[in-house]
């Protein structure tokens, strides 16, 4: 047996093809009937859970949820999307399929798989164009303009159920044949099922095993045998029988304080899912910490693959995804050269390379001449490629995400007091009237704590970050990101953006000499050949820049969820969305994602380690605990 890879990386599926149909060699199954899979998928799961016809009385803005063991091919997947498209409502219902995959396929395997089915060739190219790379965790694919959502675990079906929060309307059974993949039909498993099942869920198997019917039935399914597909003569379906009536969550006006990259990407998130925000600042959208002209999309993972990794990885490479839908207007994914640039980062990056396992659509190791030919400019040493990441332009695409038929936006508004009333917020303003919401999401960066009304203190600092823009034609302008003690990006017309500094105890809001002239010198140690030969090193004094200041929490660990009081009791309905440091561009389509998902009551799109990590009451200090 070989040994499993070093985390993230997970061991693909390993087929065989007899006569163009995949079968799994490690479980000597097929992935569906040699007979016609598609059909098959239609008889056996569509049909049996009834879906065209409970598809079609989906309301708008409504939502329905398929789990499914075993994802394979995503044959059964993409079968259910196009019967989405054929029956339900099509603005803004949306259909959330979560599937668990130990062994997932590899890209060329899956292509290869889906080719066999022409009439799906569309979903088909979606889901290859959006599909993970190879890392265990969660992988959150938002589909068909957000109207398909689906959550794919990779990794074992027990700790998938056990990690994810969702309740399922039907399920599709789908491991390997009992016999031959017991894991899949374990006694835990089949409560698991139960566990995340509402009153009223179908299921549907291929198999008709007695033992599972037993086993189905004792955790609460009414169990049927009815005739399988093809030469199979029986298979199973059932339901869950119960009286509570499903309730649709229907969330009520939603403010969202704060037009940064978290105010805006959850803004977006909610509006594309058909809910009203009201979306309030100060300012106007991008005007603080995420207003820079050019910023990277970038992460540092971690030596260990601790949950801080992974929650890292996961953000960056959903982040990747959903940029992808603003390329070429504020993405630039020219790719991204995390250098070697000191001793210390040079024996971290070698550590790190020892003990992890990474896929190449997530980076890549080079050398001095590599970097050198990938960045454009002469480096000193090599470092991590990361071929998906680039560069944005957080302002531009703040406005532009703010920018949505369903977001009503409230600028230029100071607001001074959040008060708990009736079962609502009123949220009042330095002048004006106040505005009532049920629901408020504070992304306001540092200044959010002021506003929450329990007694004790935040953890969360505000550390000034001053960038510098490099004229254009004092430079030699890099083809990709460069980060190091600083970062780099291209230029933009007249002008690259470097920075930035990291003052911890400076407030001053106003742009120093003495901040570009720190930034130049760092980026002239990191790059020495990046000022042109046959000019001076711009003059500090001349140069233009902007000062920010990031929102951090003590862990510098990002924070959203809702929040608590000092006796660890949840405030209704209030939310803090912020903490983001120096990285919200990477974290904040994920966690929007994630606090959309939360408030909608849709399945979760992370796993209970993660959701941990970014709880609001680690934040929270009593004053007696206050030193
Ligand atoms: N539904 C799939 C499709 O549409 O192509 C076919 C699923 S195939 C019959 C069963 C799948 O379960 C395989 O892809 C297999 O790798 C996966 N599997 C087997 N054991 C597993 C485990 N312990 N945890 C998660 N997935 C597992």
């Amino acid at each position: 047996m070989t040994r499993p890879p070093l985390p993230p990386a997970i061991e693909p599926a390993e087929l065989v093809w007899h006569d163009g149909v995949p079968e799994s060699e490690r479980f000597g199954d097929v992935y569906f009937s040699r007979d016609n899979g598609l059909e098959e998928t239609r008889h056996v799961f569509l049909l049996h859970n009834h879906l065209p016809e409970r598809f079609s009385q989906i309301p708008e803005g409504g939502s329905f949820v398929i789990a499914e063991n075993g994802f394979g091919t995503g044959l059964n997947f993409l079968a259910a999307w196009q019967a989405w498209q054929s029956h339900a409502p099509v603005h803004t219902a949306t259909l959330h399929f979560v599937s668990v995959e130990r062994f997932p396929l590899t890209r060329q395997d899956l292509t290869r798989a889906l080719a066999l089915w022409p009439e799906l060739k569309a979903l088909a190219d979606e889901l290859l164009l959006h599909y993970p790379p190879l890392v265990r965790g969660v992988h959150r694919l938002v589909l068909a303009g957000g109207r398909v959502r689906l959550t794919l675990f990779f990794g074992d079906i027990n700790d998938a159920w056990q990690s994810l929060d969702f309740h399922a309307d039907a399920w599709f059974l789908d491991g390997f044949a009992p016999a031959r993949n017991p894991d899949m039909w374990l006694e835990n498993t089949i409560r698991q099922v139960r566990a995340h099942s509402k009153p009223g869920t179908t299921l549907a198997t291929f198999t008709s095993v007695g033992r599972i019917r037993r086993a189905l039935m004792d955790a609460g399914f009414r169990m049927e045998k009815t005739s399988g597909y093809g030469r199979k003569r029986e298979m199973l379906k059932g339901i869950l029988e119960a009286e509570v009536p499903v309730q649709l969550e229907r969330p009520g006006a939603t403010a969202i304080l704060g037009a940064g990259i978290a105010g805006c990407t959850l803004a977006r998130n909610l509006a594309e899912r058909g809910h009203p925000v009201t979306l309030v600042d100060i300012h106007g959208p991008g005007a603080g910490a995420s207003g820079n002209a050019q910023g990277a999309l970038y992460v540092k993972l971690g030596v260990e693959f601790n949950d801080q990794t992974e929650l890292a990885l996961t953000s960056l490479t959903f982040a990747q995804r959903f940029y992808g839908n603003w390329r070429g207007q504020h993405w630039h994914p020219t790719g991204l050269l995390q250098l070697a640039h000191s001793p210390q980062e040079e024996d971290r990056q070698a550590r790190f390379l020892q003990r992890n396992d990474y896929p190449q659509d997530i980076f890549w190791p080079v050398n001095q001449e590599q970097a050198t030919a990938l960045a454009g400019v002469p480096t000193q040493s090599g470092g991590l490629w990361f071929p998906r990441s680039g560069w944005l332009e957080p302002g531009n695409l703040c406005k532009a995400l703010a920018d949505h038929p369903l977001i009503s936006t409230a600028f230029g508004v100071e607001v001074s007091r959040l008060l708990p009333c009736n079962g609502q917020w009123h949220i009042s303003m330095a002048e004006g009237s106040p505005i009532v919401a049920d629901r408020v999401i504070l992304c306001s960066g540092h200044l959010s704590p002021d506003l929450i009304p329990v007694k004790g203190r935040f953890r969360l600092k505000a550390i000034r970050g001053q960038v510098t823009h490099l004229p254009t034609s004092a430079i030699m302008s890099p083809k990709a990101v460069i980060c190091g003690n600083r970062y780099m990006n291209p230029s933009l017309g007249d002008f690259a953006v470097t920075g930035a500094t990291f003052d911890l105890h400076d407030n001053n809001p106003l742009p120093a000499t003495g901040s570009h002239e720190e930034n130049i010198r760092e980026l002239g140690s990191m790059l020495p050949s990046l000022f042109s030969s046959n000019t001076d090193k711009p003059s500090a004094k001349d140069l233009d820049g902007r000062v920010a200041f990031r929102c951090t929490t003590h862990d510098y660990q990002p924070v959203a969820g809702p929040v608590f009081d000092g006796e660890g009791a949840c405030l209704d309905d209030l939310y803090l969305f912020t903490g983001l440091g120096s990285k919200g561009l990477s974290y904040a389509p994920l966690l929007a994602e994630y606090l959309a998902d939360q408030l909608t009551g849709q399945p979760a799109c992370l796993p209970a380690n993660l959701v941990k990590r970014l709880e609001t009451r680690r934040l929270y200090q009593t004053d007696m605990a206050v030193s």
